[in-house]
Formats: C-alpha cells, structure tokens, sequence
C-alpha cells in the first residue's frame, strides 16, 4: 500500500505545538504580510497565513497595496516594519507585479535579517549554505524546511539514499537540494535543460519535483518504491494539480504526498515555526 504523506495533519500537529508555546506569552510572536497588485493566488496564500496565524495565537498585520504603488511606499512600510517592536517575521508576497519586478533583491536585501521568515535575505541564504544541520537555530526557507519535516515525521530514511531534485529555483530546489544533502542523501539537481530526465529520475529513492507542470512525471519517471514529494501548485480551472501524476505514481511509489494537502500546508507550518524562532531570537 503507498503511503500517503499527509501534510494537513502534520501541519495542524505543528499548529497545535505552538498553540501551547503562546498561549501565557503575554507578547505574541507576529508577523507583517505586505501584498503588492492583486494576483489572485497570492491573496489566497496570504489569507491562508493570516488565518493560521489567528489560529496559533500570533499577532498579524496585513498591508495590501496597489499594482502601482511606487517604491518609496513600499520601503516606507518595510522601513516601519524593521523597527516595529510588534512584529518579528516580516514578508513580501511574491510574485511582485511585472512594473515592481526589478525590486525584488533590493526588497530582500533591506528585510531586517532577524526578521526574514521566507529566509530571502543573503545574510540567512548564507547562513544556510554554511550549515550543516538542518535542526540548526537559522531561518531555512519554508518549502524546503516543510519537506524535510514530512519526511522526519514519517520516518522517511534518508541517509545515504538518492535523491534527485527537479527544479533550481533559489525557492525551492536548491535549498531542498542542500537540506538533502544535510540529511545524509546523495543529490543530483535537475532542470529544465537536463538530458534524459526520466532515466536520472528512475533512479531517485527519494524524488522532489518543484518545477510548476502539471503531472509531468508519469509512473514511467520513478523506481518502485520510491518516496515522492511533490511540491507542483497548478490551478486548471477549479481543480490544482501537482508536477507528478499522482493517479498513475501511487501505483509505483511507496509514498507520496498528495496536491492539495502534502507541502502546501506544510510551506506554511514551516513559516509558522520560523516566525516562532526569529520570535525567541529577538
Ligand atoms: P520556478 O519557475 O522558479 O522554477 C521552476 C524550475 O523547474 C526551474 O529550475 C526550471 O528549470 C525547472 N523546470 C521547468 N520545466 C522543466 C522541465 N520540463 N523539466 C525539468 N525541469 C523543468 O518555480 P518554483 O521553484 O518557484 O516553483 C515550482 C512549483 O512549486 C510551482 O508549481 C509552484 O507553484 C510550486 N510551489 C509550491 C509551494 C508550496 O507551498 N507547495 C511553494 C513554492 C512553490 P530552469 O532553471 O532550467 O528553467
């Protein structure tokens, strides 16, 4: 029988943990959402932070701003932010609106380092590169920090396994890739310009895919037994499909996470934990 890794449950075992922590804290750890235009998925993920927020007990603001807001606006409100004794994770939607854009290190750059949840500043992406242990007291950015917590509590072993990555965004892959890495896996990192996907892809015990196509990798893709995390969000019509064939894969892999409800829940229990910390460090 495959394993269904279920990120909603872990993700409410997370909440309810840090339920307990704030709950006689008379400051409350709190975060700062800043949402730039109105892509209608951004203020989904965003509704869905501020929400579970209110439900651990943490302390939220939400700043929507017009597609046309001018910098100026923008680093106002980060610059208030950074100073606010109120709010101890502070983050910016992404994607930016195309005219904004250009922004988006100089935003990264100016996020007060202790303050950066999604781990986008070079201080923490430094940080992060340097260590070698994924239980470290550092920001790791949320996908990956949610994946490598799934695959803990489901007693996924990784050491000295192979795991193949595909996708290297700075968001996903590569820091997926180097929390494997951390844990004891043999990784190789995939994209769009690898030769003989599929064969490399087989090959994984462990196979990650973060590349935004709906059901790309089809059963013919991944070893029986494999463990296969899929991190793919793509909306078609109604419905939101993962990057893996998850019909056609559960009949080879020995787990999988499910699209909705495997890394999209746990993205945001990693955040949670992570404004828990800069919370503590502050
Ligand atoms: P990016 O677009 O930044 O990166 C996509 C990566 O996939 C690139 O490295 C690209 O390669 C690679 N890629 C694209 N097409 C192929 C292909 N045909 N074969 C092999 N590799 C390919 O995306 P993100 O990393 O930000 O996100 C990936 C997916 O994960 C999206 O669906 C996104 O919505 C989802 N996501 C989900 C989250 C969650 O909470 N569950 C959080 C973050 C993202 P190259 O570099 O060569 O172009």
């Amino acid at each position: 029988m495959t394993k269904i890794l279920d990120g909603k449950t872990l993700r409410d075992l997370i909440i309810d943990e840090l339920q307990e922590k704030v709950k006689n804290l008379k400051v409350k750890p709190g975060l700062a959402v800043l949402l730039i235009g109105n892509d209608p998925a951004s203020e989904v993920y965003v509704k869905n932070k501020i929400l579970t927020c209110h439900k651990i007990g943490f302390y939220s603001e939400q700043i929507f701003l017009s597609a046309d807001t001018s910098k100026e606006e923008i680093f106002f409100h980060l610059k208030r932010l950074n100073k606010s004794k109120k709010i101890h994770g502070i983050l910016v939607q992404y994607p930016l609106p195309k005219k904004l854009s250009h922004l988006e290190s100089e935003i990264n750059r100016f996020i007060d380092p202790q303050k950066d949840v999604d781990c986008f500043h070079p201080i923490n992406v430094g940080k992060m590169f340097l260590s070698k242990d994924n239980n470290d007291k550092i920001f790791f950015p949320c996908t990956p920090k949610g994946i490598i917590r799934l695959l803990k509590h489901y007693q996924v072993d990784v050491t000295g396994k192979k795991a193949v990555v595909v996708g290297r965004s700075s968001l996903v892959g590569k820091p997926a890739a180097l929390m494997l890495c951390n844990e004891g896996a043999t990784v190789t990192i995939a994209h769009s310009k690898t030769k003989n996907l599929f064969e490399i892809t087989k090959e994984a015990d462990i196979l990650v895919v973060a590349i935004g196509k709906k059901q790309f990798i089809k059963k013919g893709g991944v070893k029986k037994g494999a463990v296969v995390i899929d991190v793919g969000i793509n909306q078609d019509g109604e419905k939101i499909f993962g990057d893996v064939d998850f019909e056609e894969i559960k009949t080879v892999a020995a787990a999988i996470t499910p699209v909705p409800g495997g890394i999209g829940p746990m993205t945001i229990a990693a955040l949670m934990e992570n404004l828990f910390l800069a919370f503590e460090r502050l």
